[in-house]
């Protein structure tokens, strides 16, 4: 994999730490997502971010499960976070971690600081803890519980740990200052108990330790020397860096940045997550979602999300980033790499009247005009074929240069052809066939008496073509910012109710009919599609639209360049 281009603050940060020798030189980063759901484009881009400093520095970058929160987590999640990190290209060796496993080291680290005189057991309930930690204008009050002795904390630490008390009648707190300006430093939580099933130590545990405690301790257990994460917890890093002083233990650098936020959609998992148990999408890998899994589903490649995520850059600054631009990283990938094909989703029959019948001829068509090494392929031409209904109009408006009666276009790679007629269907006068002529001197696409035709459609060869599934996709939200609600309305008010169009009656080309799964190609004129892995598996084919193309042919008609 290629070394980001782009230099950061972060990277700045490092190569500083490098040049006066903190942590010996080394690098060593890691990715702890919480397994409370599937990782989303902004879990990629903290992805790239770690995973990327330790291949570029020569580090090392472990994935950590932050498995401390028993009531949310589970092992499909766990599975589904491997294999999204995987597939999106890095490896973090023999160095999966899970939190959970240091639930012993982490209990001996708080009986330390009781024993510093820096924790100690307080019997206030949640409610009472939060009406004597003040507000940011007024200090908190002391804990009447703040200056039990050592040896009473010890004992009821204890006690707490093999479950002698209910369940939020006590907790383990820090002992630092309730006047302090950062409300987070004002005595802590640590531990609380919670008689919760945990997905890996099962009911071995009723205390758990709070985030703060065990991320900073986690961190140094691995050897972590800088420990990224998002802006959000810029007013943790004094509590981070409070504990790990007080326990004198390795202490890595905690360093923050603006989380990704994408328009046209939403990136909590608290959100994601009830988007898939109301069924809104299709689940968690449903190609509209922001999911890794949905984009992937979608067709979306590692690389051109990695490239997204180095080129949307890393600051302290929060912004939107227009989906577009995660757009525009496929189509250029795909631009390059993608076969072309002609696919027709919603087709039209076309009788070329005065072409034999039982006749078919190959005609040569180029497979990627960016890419002259991927050669060319035969297409099968016939007497009826397939075009989109989008380019017939009996009446056509004033500059519908498409087909209609009596105009000529050109079909791609094969002929000039002009209408000269419609078939109705006499009950509900709709049009089943266009009827043409062709001129057998314009084949391969080009006229010998110079004169031109203002269109070029693509077509199938109605004998020859394939059937399948395509699936469109629009932006799962009409807003530019879904978040953006009032008080009190929900989030999805804003989901677009277009954002899925399925058409079962899509003709490919022929050679189509061998697609590997999860193959990718450029329907002329439609965009980039991806063939469904999952689908297949069922015995099923269905397309699903990776993005549109930009750059229309007939915009290039417009300018008069068109060819082909
Ligand atoms: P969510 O708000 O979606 O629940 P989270 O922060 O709770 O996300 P975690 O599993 O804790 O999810 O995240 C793992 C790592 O990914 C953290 O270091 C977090 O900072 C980072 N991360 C999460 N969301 C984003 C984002 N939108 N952009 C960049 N990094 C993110
Ligand atoms: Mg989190």
């Amino acid at each position: 994999m290629e070394k980001s281009i782009t230099t950061n603050f972060i990277r700045d940060i490092i190569d500083e730490h490098i040049r006066i020798g903190r942590f010996g030189g080394r690098v060593h980063t890691r990715f702890p997502p919480e397994p409370n759901g599937y990782l989303h484009i902004g879990h990629a881009k903290a992805i790239c971010i770690s995973f990327g400093i330790a291949r570029d520095y020569n580090g090392l970058c472990n994935l950590r499960m932050d498995d401390t929160n028993p009531e949310k987590e589970e092992s499909e999640y766990v599975n589904a976070i491997i294999e999204d990190v995987r597939w999106l290209g890095f490896d973090w060796g023999d160095r999966l971690y899970y939190a959970s496993d240091y639930f012993e080291k982490l209990y001996g680290y708080a009986l330390e600081l009781i024993k510093l005189g820096k924790a100690y057991v307080c019997d206030l309930n949640a409610e009472q803890i939060r009406d004597f930690r003040g507000t940011l204008t007024e200090p908190g009050k002391n804990s009447p519980f703040r200056d039990r002795s050592v040896k009473e904390n010890l004992d009821l630490f204890e006690r707490m740990r093999k479950g002698e008390f209910p369940d939020g009648s006590r907790t383990l707190r820090a002992k630092i200052d309730m006047a302090s300006p950062n409300i987070i430093m004002r005595d802590p939580v640590l531990y609380r108990i919670k008689r919760e099933n945990h997905h890996r130590t099962a009911d071995k545990w009723c205390i758990y330790p709070m985030y703060d405690f065990a991320h900073c301790l986690s961190d140094s257990i691995e050897g972590i020397t800088h420990s990224i994460c998002t802006l959000e917890f810029e007013n943790n890093r004094p509590l981070y860096d409070w504990i790990l002083d007080q326990l004198k233990v390795h202490h890595p650098q905690q360093i923050e940045f603006a989380r990704l936020n994408l328009s046209h959609t939403v990136l909590s998992k608290r959100k994601l997550l009830q988007l898939v148990q109301d069924s809104n999408v299709e689940g968690w890998d449903d190609p509209r979602m922001p999911t890794i899994s949905g984009l992937r589903r979608r067709g979306y490649t590692p690389s051109s999300i990695r490239n997204f995520c180095d080129s949307i850059g890393v600051s302290k600054v929060d912004s939107i980033v227009d989906i577009t631009v995660l757009e525009n990283t496929i189509r250029e990938e795909l631009n390059k790499s993608a076969p072309r094909a002609m696919a027709v989703i919603k087709p039209l029959k076309v009788v070329i009247t005065n072409y034999p019948e039982g006749k078919t001829e190959e005609l040569e068509a180029i497979n990627n005009p960016e890419d002259l090494s991927a050669g060319t392929r035969k297409v099968p031409f016939s007497r009826e074929l397939y075009i989109e209904q989008e380019d017939f109009q009996e009446t056509p408006p004033p500059k519908f240069f498409r087909l209609s009666p009596g105009k000529e276009v050109r079909l791609r790679y094969a002929y000039f052809v002009k209408c000269i007629g419609v078939v109705k269907d006499p009950k509900t006068g709709q049009i089943i066939e266009v009827h043409c002529t062709y001129d057998p001197a314009t084949r391969g696409g080009d006229a010998p008496d110079g004169r031109k035709v203002k269109a070029t459609l693509h077509w199938v060869s109605a004998r020859h073509a394939i059937e399948a599934e395509v699936r469109l996709y629009e932006l799962l939200f009409t807003a530019r910012n879904p978040n953006d609600v009032p008080e009190g309305v929900d989030f999805r008010s804003n989901l677009n109710p277009k954002s899925l169009e399925i058409l079962k009656e899509a003709r490919l080309e022929p050679f189509l009919k061998d697609a590997p799964p999860g193959s990718r190609y450029q329907f002329e004129r439609l965009g980039y599609f991806y063939l469904d892995p999952v689908f297949a598996k069922a015995g099923k084919r269905v397309f699903n639209r990776i993005v549109t193309l930009k750059d229309s042919w007939a915009k290039e008609a417009k300018k008069g360049l068109e060819k082909r």
